[in-house]
This record gives C-alpha cells, structure tokens and sequence, in this order.
C-alpha cells in the first residue's frame, strides 16, 4: 500500500506520471548492473529481468529461490534473475518482447584484456549486441546501450608538442558528444580493438534510430567507480587476472604492496562515484521523451586527476579508513609492455562535456574524489581486508 502511494506520486522531468515498466537488463550482474538494480528495487515500482551468466553481485536483491537469503525481499518478485548467455541462447528474443525497455551493459571491458584477448574483446562489444539491435528494432522496444568515454580515444590535444599553448584551450582536450572526432591508434595497438567495437555499434544503433525509428539511448561512462567494481585477484577473482585501476590499486593497498604506476602513471582521468552516476541512468529510464535519440557522456569533469595522483589520494585514504601507516615506498613505476603485454596503449586525458545531459536531464555528479574514495575504500577494506590476512597467512602455517 505504502509502496503504491509513493510510485502514484513520482513524477517525471515534465511532472507526468511515470507508469511501472519492465525493464530487461542484461548484464545486471555486473558493477553497474548490481548498483542500477538496486536502485530500481528500492526507490521504483519498476521490475527488472535480470539477464547476466553470473549474480554473485546481485544475490542480495534476489528472491530465495535463486539468492542464498532466507526471508523474502520488500520488493518480492520485481527482479527475477535468467541466468543466460546472450551469445547462444534463444529465450533472449523473449525476455525482450515482455519488456518496455531494454538496458544492455554486457561486455568485456577490462582494458588486461583489449590487447591480449582482442578476438574476445571484439566479439562481446560488437558481435554479441547485434542480436539486441535487432530485436529492439524488431519488436519496437526501447535500448539504452552502454557504451564507453573511450570511444573518444585520444584528445587532439595530445598530438600538440608538450608545452604549446594551444593545449590549454578546451576544444584540444574537452571531450563533446556531438563534436569531438574518435581518435584512435593504429591496428598493432590492438587496446583500441575495444573502443572500435564500441564505436561500431553506436554507428549501427544510431543508424537503426534514422532509418527504422529506433528508441535508443547511449550512454558513454567516465571512470564509475565505487563498491563491487571488477575482482580482487586471489580472492574473488583469478590470481593472475587484471582487473581495472580501482581494484588494481585496491588490492596493492589491501597486500601492502606498492602501487604499480603503469608508464609513469602520466594519463589524466575523470571519476565519478557510481551513485552519481546511476541518478543519471534513471533519469534517462524515466524521461524518454528527453532521452530518446540522444548519447551522454556521464562523468565528473571535476574529478580529474593522473593515475599518479589517484594513487596517492588512494594511498592517503587507505592509511586513514584501515589505521594502517602507508608504506615508506608507496609505488613503483612499471611500463606498459611489463604490465599488460604488446600493443597496449592509453588515452591521455578524458574530461566530459556536460553540457547535453545538463540541458536535457539537468543532472550534475555530486561527490569529490577524495569523498568517493573514502566510501568505497571503506568498503574495499570491510570486504576483503580479512580474506587477505587470511590468504597470506597461509603458507606460513602450512610451512
Ligand atoms: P562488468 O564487467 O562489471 O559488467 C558486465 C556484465 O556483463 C558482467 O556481469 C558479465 O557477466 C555480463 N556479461 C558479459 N558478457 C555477457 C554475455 N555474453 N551474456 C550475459 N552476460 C554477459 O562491467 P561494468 O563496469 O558494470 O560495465 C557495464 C557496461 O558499461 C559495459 O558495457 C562497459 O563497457 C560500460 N562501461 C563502464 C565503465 C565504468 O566506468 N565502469 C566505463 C566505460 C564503459
Ligand atoms: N593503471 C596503472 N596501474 C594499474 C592499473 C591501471 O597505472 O595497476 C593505469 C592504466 O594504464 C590507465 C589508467 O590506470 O592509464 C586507468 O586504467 P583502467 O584499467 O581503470 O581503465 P581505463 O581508464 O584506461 O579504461
């Protein structure tokens, strides 16, 4: 009854009701996914099909049937988790069909992986959308695909010499939707076999929106970062797997390691907390008529700094939420061909244009970087500090 009093009153960017809808989200096992479905369940009377090959992330929200909890959820059976590759399976056409609106997150996109599994890469980012694409177009159905900042590639800027004024001017670095070109390195350099695949579909979805009337949105993330983003090696994921820089750095911090600065740790990033960012994705489930039609870049342009930087705003919190000292050598430098192999390379800068996702859903990230950091290392330490003691304990003892 609460429930129903608080959906018949949320109202839209234009104050009209927004009706429930069944949303199919694929790959909502995911970091993003798990923070969106979340979202969803606790602040909408919206349901989710729930499509991922795995709901470790997500087994919180899920019924007792499917996650480990024993007492049933308030939001009952509004998510339901199919368990289901969207590479092979054919009940995919189905869960689309029963649905308003579908959101594809699916993908590989840790960048260990770019450079040494580009046929994988490639095919997850491209290949395994298509068959969204069409039944979207298909069966009339709405799509906000994820795509990513790195689409970009590298700024102008950087092909400037390193002290020419020009760089400093913001149409060299600033990074707009509808302007900016893609710039990408050559075929060797196959990082970039990622943001190509990206580059590709949004093409093919922006083309099915002005040949068949497709409804899409495009969504290009900035570095979201926050709780249950990617693995901690040995842990929760493989020993010798890479993870992205947050959990990279995460699990140097939880080991005491030093921090690997991969080529100086020169590159500039912008972050943006993961719930800043979700406020933006369901403004843009709930406003289609804004969103329709448009791509976003969603990220913090205030939130820049290098990796070198990162690493020791991370170092500082770290010491601050475990009562740990930092190590005396708090990182080394490594270079790009030790760290992630041949034909690696990197964006140099990527600050997003805000001015489209401002004038169409007035949305603005909210949290610093150092208070971003402080939330989820707080949760990084809660969540693994233990399992790591443990894990290196153990040959000690076994010795
Ligand atoms: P993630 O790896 O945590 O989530 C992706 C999910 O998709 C995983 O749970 C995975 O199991 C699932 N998946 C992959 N292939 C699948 C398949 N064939 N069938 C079913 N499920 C499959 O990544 P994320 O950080 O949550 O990113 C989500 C999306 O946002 C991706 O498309 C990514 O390219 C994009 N993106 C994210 C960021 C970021 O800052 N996190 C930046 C740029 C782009
Ligand atoms: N990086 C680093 N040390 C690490 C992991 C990553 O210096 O242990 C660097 C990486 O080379 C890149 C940046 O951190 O310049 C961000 O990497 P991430 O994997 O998060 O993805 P990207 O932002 O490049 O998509």
């Amino acid at each position: 009854m609460a429930s129903a009093m608080a959906s018949a009153a949320r109202l839209d960017l234009d104050g009209k009701p927004i009706e429930a809808m069944t949303i199919c989200m694929i790959g909502a096992g995911g970091f993003i996914g798990s923070h969106l479905c979340e979202k969803l369940m606790a602040e909408t009377p919206h349901t989710v099909l729930a499509v991922d090959v795995y709901s470790d992330k997500i087994k919180h929200l899920l019924d007792p049937a499917e996650g480990q909890e024993a007492s049933r959820h308030p939001w009952g059976g509004r998510i339901q988790f199919h368990r289901l590759n969207i590479k092979h399976d054919s009940r995919l056409e189905g869960l689309i069909k029963m649905s308003d609106l579908t959101i594809n997150l699916a993908a590989i996109c840790t960048p260990a992986d770019y450079n040494t599994r580009p046929l994988d890469t490639i095919y997850s980012n491209f290949i395994d959308a298509l068959p969204v694409v069409r039944y979207c177009s298909e069966n009339s159905k709405r799509l906000i695909h994820f795509s990513t900042c790195e689409v970009y590639g590298k700024t102008i800027g950087s092909f400037l010499p390193k002290d020419h004024p020009l760089r400093k001017e913001p149409e060299f670095f600033v990074l707009k939707e509808d302007a900016s070109p893609c710039i990408f390195g050559s075929i060797e350099k196959q990082r970039w076999s990622y943001a190509c695949a990206k580059q590709l579909i949004e093409r093919l979805i922006y083309a099915e929106g002005a040949e068949n009337g497709l409804e899409f949105t495009i969504v290009r993330p900035f570095n979201w970062i926050g709780p249950r983003m990617d693995f901690i090696p040995g842990i929760d994921g493989p020993s010798e797997g890479v993870p992205r820089v947050l959990a990279c750095f995460s699990n140097n911090l939880l080991r005491r390691e030093p921090l690997k600065l991969v080529d100086g740790g020169q590159s500039q990033r912008t972050f943006v907390y993961i719930k800043d960012a979700i406020e933006a994705v369901l403004l843009m489930i709930e406003n289609p008529a804004r969103a329709n039609g448009q791509i976003f870049n969603v990220g913090n342009p205030n939130n820049e700094a290098t990796v070198k930087q990162l690493a020791e705003i991370m170092t500082q919190v770290y010491a601050k939420v475990s009562g740990e000292p930092p190590l005396e050598v708090p990182t080394i430098d490594v270079s790009s061909k030790e760290f992630y192999g041949e034909g690696y390379d990197d964006s140099d800068r990527r600050i997003p244009d805000m001015t489209i996702i401002n004038k169409q859903l007035g949305w603005n990230p909210k949290t610093s970087l150092w208070d971003l950091l402080d939330s989820t290392l707080t949760y990084q330490h809660k969540t693994y500090a233990e399992a790591i003691r443990r894990s290196l304990a153990k040959p000690a003892a076994s010795s």
